[in-house]
């Protein structure tokens, strides 16, 4: 069976690991994962990055930096994870989720405007597939009406928008290293603070709402607890496996990007299915590749039967248990259901062989008697 996806592993991952044992630090903002946040800040060419246990982990976060309260509305698509929706629900939200547009399957900024009320706190957007939303009009939109912007950048790690890096337009966004993600540490996260009046606070939320931080830096002469918070510290072992991937970045994105242009190229034939678009704004990081067809099911069989994992992704949240509950969709929605009830991801991960590449593509053809 050829796999939908594999954790991404250079070979040098053990040694790093071994080191940080030798360092006798095991816990979060040690060595390892200071090298992380600073190839972060530079690599983005953000403030301040801190390594979270996970994405969701560094949602949460941002949840409790922009003081969501019981009542507020927070404005994000239907079509993601359910992390992006839990964060905000923990803290008593009300989800206001809208359409997608159908090219990118990200956030609609029409759709986003006409939810607007003046509950509306927040409108967190998702990079879909790492590619970038519509952030000149997103941001445009929170300026009128004195909104934060956090972006769910999950899966959008070097990505950019415009020449920018993606993660770095909101007020806040949240980087994911889970396995599934293009650099991963297995579970981890990242959360990047724009909004530079927010540094302080969110240092002591990661630190279980003390000023530990600042006393490392020897800033205050011993610590105490400030604020509420919880334990968002990445461990050193899993920094030190993700140190790896971070200075290997480069070789990582340019093999899924080969990858990603072979079925995009092997693919772009067949005139029933429709392949993902890149919008002129962005560049991305081959984080997905998807097909979107009227026969999602008999083709995911079809692949199966021949050795092939393909798989489908999100069911829309405003029509799953907790969605109805914590949420409800704002305005009509026109694509988020029938788009996403089309979409098949294909094998994509580092180091795929081409000969699987090439079976993949084949059997697709093949499906639609090419
Ligand atoms: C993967 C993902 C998450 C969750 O990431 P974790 O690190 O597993 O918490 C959240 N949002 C989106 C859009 C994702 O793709």
């Amino acid at each position: 069976m050829l796999n939908f996806n594999k954790p991404c592993y250079i070979g040098k991952e053990e040694t790093a690991i071994q080191e940080a044992i030798a360092n006798q630090k095991l816990s979060g903002n040690g060595p390892f994962g200071l090298r992380c946040t600073n190839w972060l800040e530079d690599y983005l060419g953000c403030e301040k990055a801190i390594l979270t246990p996970s994405c969701t982990g560094a949602l949460e976060m941002t949840a409790l930096l922009i003081e969501t309260n019981p009542g507020d509305e927070i404005i994000m698509p239907s079509y993601t994870f359910v992390s992006t929706a839990n964060a905000f629900a923990l803290r008593g939200a009300n989800i206001r989720f809208v359409d997608v547009e159908p090219e990118t399957m990200n956030i609609s900024p029409a759709a986003v405007e006409r939810a607007v009320t003046d509950k509306t706190k927040a409108i967190t957007v998702v990079h879909y597939a790492g590619i970038g939303c519509d952030m000149d009009a997103i941001m445009e939109i929170a300026d009128k009406n004195n909104l934060w912007v956090i972006e769910d950048a999950a899966q959008a790690l070097t990505s950019t928008y415009n020449g920018k890096q993606l993660g770095t337009i909101g007020h806040f966004s949240t980087f994911s290293f889970h396995e599934t993600k293009n650099i991963t540490c297995g579970e981890g996260g990242a959360l990047v603070i724009n909004h530079t009046a927010s540094v302080e606070r969110a240092e002591i939320l990661q630190e279980k709402g003390t000023n530990r931080k600042q006393f490392a830096k020897g800033m205050v002469d011993k610590y105490s607890w400030r604020d509420v918070g919880s334990s968002y510290l990445l461990n050193e072992l899993s920094a030190a496996y993700l140190w790896v991937q971070l200075e290997h970045a480069g070789q990582i994105m340019d093999d899924r990007l080969k990858t990603w242009r072979k079925y995009y190229d092997g693919l772009k034939s067949i005139e029933t299915i429709s392949l993902p678009h890149v919008p002129d704004e962005c560049t991305h990081n081959a984080h997905m590749f998807y097909i979107k067809t009227e026969h999602r099911h008999e083709l995911m069989n079809h692949l199966k039967d021949n050795g092939i994992m393909a798989v489908s992704h999100y069911v829309p949240l405003h029509s799953s248990h907790a969605g109805k509950q914590f949420g409800k969709f704002a305005g009509e929605d026109i694509f988020t259901t029938a788009e996403s009830d089309k979409i098949v991801r294909l094998p994509l991960y580092y180091g795929i062989e081409e000969k699987d590449v090439d079976h993949v593509i084949s059997r697709i053809k093949h499906f639609f008697k090419l």
